[in-house]
């Protein structure tokens, strides 16, 4: 893998130094930018290639949420993952509206949270297990996110697998290693289960597939 660059949006200086300590020994970064405020990391992605943000929600003057939406807006690419205190459904269903990619609590380990970071580098939409809960319970419970209808978006059997692992948390090189296909196959078979499901990524692919019962 090409070295990253990634972003650590966090108000607390003990909190910031641990996380940039994690990531500074790992081979695959490139560097560790640092932001204690929102306007500082809207700075830094809008100046530099950042691959990866991981965002604290807490954060003076424009919180996470928020300054989720504003880089998300400007760039598409990049990953976000939102790491918190807090699982409360509204905050986390927010999230993940205003643009993130993972949703993450602050308990984590961080040897985890470094898998976590490799896995959604590779696509996939990790959230916390404790987090899923809330976000699939607030999925059936309410209609922001697809429509409740039971459908099967003539999805193939192939397709079906593979959206399986998806809302496993499965990434695209997780997924090949798995059905023994390869990266760019299963690349090709994840943009044609978007393309049926009619949604923008994968976490909304597993939401909506969990909620249609697709799997
Ligand atoms: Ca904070």
């Amino acid at each position: 893998m090409e070295e990253k660059n990634i972003l650590i949006v966090e108000d607390h200086e003990l909190t910031r130094f641990g996380l940039k300590t994690t990531f500074e020994s790992e081979s695959f970064v490139k560097n560790v930018f640092e932001a204690e405020n929102a306007q500082k990391a809207i700075d830094i992605v809008t100046n530099n290639k950042i691959d990866l943000i991981i965002m604290d929600l807490g954060l003076p003057n424009i919180d996470g949420i928020e300054a989720t939406k504003k880089i998300r807006n400007k760039n598409k690419d990049v990953k976000i993952i939102i790491l918190t205190s807090h699982n409360d459904e509204k905050e986390v269903l927010d999230s993940l509206k205003a643009g993130a990619n993972s949703y993450c609590s602050k308990e984590i380990k961080p040897a985890r949270l470094v898998e976590v970071v490799l896995s959604v580098l590779d696509g996939a939409s990790w959230f916390d297990p404790k987090i899923a809960d809330v976000v699939l319970k607030a999925a059936t419970n309410t209609n922001d996110i697809g429509e409740n209808i039971k459908k099967d978006y003539n999805l193939t059997t192939r397709e079906v697998q593979i959206l399986k692992l998806m809302t496993e948390g499965f990434g695209n090189s997780e997924i090949a290693k798995e059905l023994v296909i390869s990266v760019n196959t299963t690349k090709a078979h994840v943009a044609n289960i978007l393309q049926k499901l009619e949604v923008d990524d994968r976490l909304q692919a597993a939401i909506k597939a969990l909620k249609n019962k697709i799997v």
